[in-house]
């Protein structure tokens, strides 16, 4: 730990527009951000935030959906520097963690040791234990497992007096020790964590306020609060009044679950550990044919002791069907239920599992609120719950300014009370006139019901804060709590009051005011909150300035395509475009898929996996984008934020709102090249081919001069690309020159199959030239005519770097030449899947309305090497018997772009198929780092390198590794990733269609 403190203050614009929001509906520019890095630094933050007359709000991975982290203060986050694990202990059972640890990296920690943390979350693989202790997080089985109040055993935090506290369980005994016999009765206390524990002492002697908490606070079987603070919890160690003097203790870790970051700054946390549940699994899907029914029937499942139920209503299973991922998912479900109550059970065997399920299923059925039962057992069971939570994925995802609301999403009443409760509530949001979709923890009484909102004008405004209300009211009426898992923040405080009643509200101010006099922490959340419909996101009518923002009043794609719905009415032509373009930067809903780091795995968002800095997350790049093009301000900020992004399409594919961030950086940018001029560089990288083409002609030159240390280290210097990098040298002959050779050694009758258009994109024509002419020679062997028809570059280079006027070139033209030629039955094949998958991805969207029709059909025929070859697999005309049987691993490293778009399991599932005794292994890499010329530029380098280094790397050296047992090649069909390989690790990787080659017999009949 540092001695002194010397903890950086962060005040500019970028870093309070990132963290101006979280998951929540809210909005609010905070004072400054800060990362600590020891107690000493909070210390200062606090001494800081004092003499400016502000407050500190500690925040994890700000995933809050209540506007716990949005505030005025000085955020402070803790995720990036206190993410350690600093103690496990297996024996004893519980594990001592920063409060930025992420919840399933310790379990992916506890693992070997057979025990888990067993609170979750939905959001488990990016929110932090400091998170979940300041909401008291819990999830699908808290039935079981309770919420992470239970679970907090000890804690370290600072008090807003700056005083360093370990916060345990204390016999009244050990705090007399301390602070003097029967401290509480004292007039007036030296040390603010003395006044803390007199204070709540004091409340579990006085009759009249226990009194109240037995009256006002919710009915004890209700499993699940987090609403206001847990007096009652804190205090239940304690014996009543009249005192028999030093009985009892405390453990203030009770109150500081769920206190939402507003008492005390946790430094520490321990928590309890549970051995890993048993390892047989089932889930039981009853089949109900109204939705009252499930209530019931949660009633019936609950006396057969399961691990889980939750409940799915049937317009989240609707919004899953047709949905191409979803529908393998969706095996179990028969028909179109109005309701499916999923039960988990668990057991140490088969058999134990379906005496249980038999038992379970006989009554539910012999109620006659379930009308037929499906089981799914073992790993399938995670297909039930993807389903499940694909489906709020889709939900999340809706397009167009209405979204499904978070504001009543988190209400929990006992179970017994759930059919009325409903009851009720349906028939109030039938006389609001809303929508609402069901879905939730059933067991626990807890149901997310999201109610279709548009805050954009003032009745969705209006519409908001009337069912907040009524919500409230009826819960109160059912003893229940208006937060069952999510906390109250600043959308629920309003609340409290009503439903806790006066006295116990003002007992909850008090809580506040004397653990934090002054205001230090969190200032208005839980208690003196500001009205629910104050700070949000969104303004009535909300204006865009995108065209002062950007200078511009035109789109260069046609966002329409997919945001017709955002169009505002009566914006036509290029308006409706620039809405429909904020449109989908609102996407993003702030729910934080794109922090999961390297430990998680995926791709998104390789800029943050490396660093752990939200500013290099797609939140903060979609942030940004829609403060700046909706409130104004320094538009230089939006380029600066869109720096780090690698253009990989991480996103596209991996946040469930699909916010597609390569494209609307590529818009954005050219706008600001249109007002600004385009840099150098980016001039450079888009036209590299054109460079290249002309360099083709004096190619001895050329390669001199890019290889030569001395003219290479010019170029790259006044290109500012790295000097660690190697420019490409140019092939003897183009790809198109060696394949036009190859074709003249044969006549078109010479192959029994149809005609294959070959792409010779930019990248393989001149640099790789021998393995384009690989590819058609494969072709040849197994039979294909092949034909490179005539064509321009793809433009790959010109969209990632933002040259979207460029690119609208390459794509016009290459629309117009082969349109009319690619078809079905002759498709266009590429090897280069950045290059051959842009005709797909954006093309359609790049290309003048009246060629759109045009380019979609040519897009649905340009497939990628592995696309084709496994259509012709299954289509017979390809077989592993011309294929030499040989033993060896194949470690394959996929695309990115083909990874967001295709997938990699195609090629897997090629090589495997083709290549009898070859074992595939897929590399659960990201994005390699290199990203076309991401890793070039000399800024960027040392976040590319780290981007390999992170899975990647260590891969292929565990590869070549392994290689003296059984022979090792890796494969990457990418020729960045190739050469990011060969960089990183010295070793050649190779294209998947390389070893197909190698391996692919003479003797194929053509
Ligand atoms: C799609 C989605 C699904 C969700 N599902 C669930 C669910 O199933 N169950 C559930 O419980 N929640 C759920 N949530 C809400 C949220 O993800 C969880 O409550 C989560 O535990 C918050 O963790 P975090 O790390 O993001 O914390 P943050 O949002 O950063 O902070 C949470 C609270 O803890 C406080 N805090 C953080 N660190 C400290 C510290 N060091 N000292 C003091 N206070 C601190 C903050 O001030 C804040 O009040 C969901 C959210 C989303 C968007
Ligand atoms: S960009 Fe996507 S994953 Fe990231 S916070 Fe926004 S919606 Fe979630
Ligand atoms: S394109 Fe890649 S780097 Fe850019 S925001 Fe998306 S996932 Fe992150």
């Amino acid at each position: 730990m540092k001695e002194t403190s010397s903890v950086k203050l962060f005040t500019d614009s970028l870093h309070k527009i990132a963290y101006a929001t979280d998951a929540s509906v809210y909005r609010e520019i905070p004072y400054g951000v800060a990362f600590p890095e020891t107690v000493e630094d909070i210390q200062e933050l606090l001494r800081v935030a004092r003499e400016r007359h502000t407050h500190l709000i500690p925040r994890a991975g700000g995933t809050s959906i209540a506007g716990q982290v949005v505030g005025s203060g000085i955020v402070v986050d803790i995720s990036k520097h206190w993410n350690h694990i600093l103690e496990i202990n297996p024996k004893e059972g519980w594990a001592r963690v920063e409060p930025g640890v992420v919840r399933d990296e310790l379990n992916i920690a506890l693992k070997e040791y057979g025990l888990f943390f067993s609170p979750e979350t939905s959001t488990s693989n990016r929110c932090c234990i400091g998170g979940m202790f300041g909401n008291n997080s819990c999830g699908t089985h808290s039935l079981v497992y309770g919420s992470t109040r239970h679970h907090v055993v000890a804690a370290k935090g600072v008090l807003s007096d700056g005083s360093v506290e370990e916060f345990r369980n204390y016999r009244i005994e050990e705090l007399e020790e301390r602070f003097g016999e029967k401290f509480w009765e004292k007039a007036s206390h030296e040390r603010l964590i003395e006044k803390i524990y007199a204070q709540l002492i004091n409340y579990a002697h006085d009759e009249k306020t226990a009194k109240l908490i037995e009256e006002h606070y919710p009915d004890k079987e209700l499993r699940r609060r987090s609403c206001g603070y847990a007096i009652d919890e804190v205090i239940k160690g304690l014996t009543p009044s009249p005192s028999p003097n030093s009985e009892g203790s405390i453990n203030l870790c009770k109150l500081l679950a769920g206190s939402e970051g507003t008492l005390a700054f946790i430094t520490e946390i321990t928590v309890d550990l549970d051995p890993l549940p048993p390892k047989e699994i089932m889930v039981v899907c009853g089949h109900c044919d109204t939705l009252d029914k499930s209530f019931e029937g949660n009633l019936v499942a609950l006396q057969h002791h399961p691990t889980a139920i939750e409940l799915m209503d049937g317009d989240i299973l609707e919004l899953s069907k047709g949905n191409a991922e979803q529908e393998k998912n969706r095996f179990f479900v028969d028909g179109s239920p109005a309701a499916l109550l999923i039960t988990e059970l668990r057991a140490e065997s088969r058999d134990e599992l379906d005496e249980k399920a038999d038992a379970l299923e006989r009554d539910l059925l012999q109620s006659g609120l379930i009308y037929k039962c499906t089981r799914v057992y073992g790993a399938d069971v995670s297909k039930v719950w993807a389903l499940r939570k694909a489906g709020l994925g889709i939900l999340g995802g809706m397009k167009g300014d209405a979204k499904p609301m978070g504001v009543i999403e988190d209400t929990a009443v006992a179970p017994k009370y759930m059919s009325a409760y409903m009851k009720e509530f349906q028939a109030m949001t039938r006389r609001l006139g809303a929508n609402v979709v069901y879905y939730g923890h059933i067991s626990t009484g807890e149901l997310h019901l999201r109610p279709i909102i548009n805050l954009k004008t003032k009745e969705g405004q209006q519409l908001f804060r009337n069912i907040a209300t009524e919500t409230a009211m009826l819960v109160k009426k059912y003893h229940g709590s208006i937060s069952g898992e999510h906390g109250d923040g600043r959308l629920r405080g309003e609340f409290i009051k009503m439903l806790y009643g006066d006295e116990t509200y003002q007992l909850m101010r008090d809580v506040k005011h004397c653990w934090d006099p002054d205001g230090m922490f969190n200032v208005h959340k839980i208690v003196d909150t500001l009205p629910i419909d104050s700070m949000l996101r969104f303004d009535i009518g909300q204006v865009y300035e995108i065209e002062r923002e950007l200078g511009t009043d035109h789109t260069y794609f046609n966002w329409k395509a997919d945001f017709d719905e955002c169009t505002a009415p009566g914006a036509t032509g290029a308006k409706s475009q620039m809405n429909a373009l904020m449109c989908s930067v609102e996407q993003c809903n702030g729910a934080g898929d794109c922090r999961k780091s390297n430990i998680i795995g995926g791709t998104l968002c390789p800029a943050y996996k490396v660093s752990r800095d939200e500013l290099k997350t797609t939140r903060a790049r979609a942030n940004v984008l829609r403060e700046i093009l909706t409130r104004g301000g320094d538009e230089s900020l939006v380029k600066e934020v869109l720096d780090s992004c690698l253009a990989c399409k991480g996103c596209r594919s991996e946040c469930p709102s699909n916010v597609d961030m390569t494209r609307l950086r590529a818009e954005v940018l050219q706008h600001y090249y249109d007002k600004h001029g385009t840099p150098l560089r980016s001039y450079l990288v888009a036209r590299m081919a054109q460079i290249e083409q002309l360099g083709f002609a004096i190619r001895p030159l050329y390669n001199a001069v890019a290889s030569w240390n001395l003219s290479s280290g010019l170029i790259k210097k006044a290109i500012r690309f790295s000097s660690k990098r190697q420019i490409p040298s140019l092939s003897r002959y183009s790809m198109r020159q060696l394949v036009y050779k190859e074709n003249c050694k044969f006549q078109a009758s010479n192959f029994k199959h149809k005609k294959v258009f070959l792409f010779a994109d930019e990248f393989t024509n001149l640099q790789e030239a021998e393995l384009g002419l690989t590819f058609a020679r494969l072709l040849m062997r197994l039979g294909y005519q092949v034909e490179i028809p005539k064509h321009v570059e793809s433009g790959r280079a010109a969209i990632s770097k933002g040259c979207l006027k460029l690119a609208k070139k390459f794509a016009e033209k290459n629309v117009s030449l082969l349109a009319d030629k690619v078809t079905d039955a002759h498709p266009l094949v590429g090897i280069e899947p950045s290059c051959i998958l842009s005709f797909r991805d954006e093309y359609p969207d790049l290309v003048a309305p009246e060629n759109r029709d045009k380019a979609k059909a040519l897009g649905r025929n340009c497939l990628l090497y592995d696309e084709f070859l496994l259509r012709e697999i299954q289509a017979g005309n390809i077989s592993p018997d011309y294929f030499e049987k040989t033993e060896m691993d194949l470690w394959l490293h996929g695309h990115c772009h083909q990874k967001a778009l295709v997938g990699v399991d195609k090629t897997a599932k090629v090589l495997q198929q083709l290549l009898t005794g070859a074992k595939v292994h897929v590399i659960p890499s990201g994005c390699c780092g290199m990203a076309g010329s991401f890793g070039y530029e000399q800024e960027h380098y040392e976040t590319s390198l780290a981007i390999g280094e992170m899975i990647l790397f260590p891969a292929v050296r565990k590869a070549v590794k392994l290689s003296d047992r059984v022979p090792a090649v890796v494969v990457a069909p990418g020729t960045s990733c190739r050469q990011q390989i060969l960089d990183g690790t010295g070793v050649k990787a190779i294209h998947p269609i390389e070893i197909l080659y190698r391996q692919c017999l003479r003797s194929v009949p053509r």
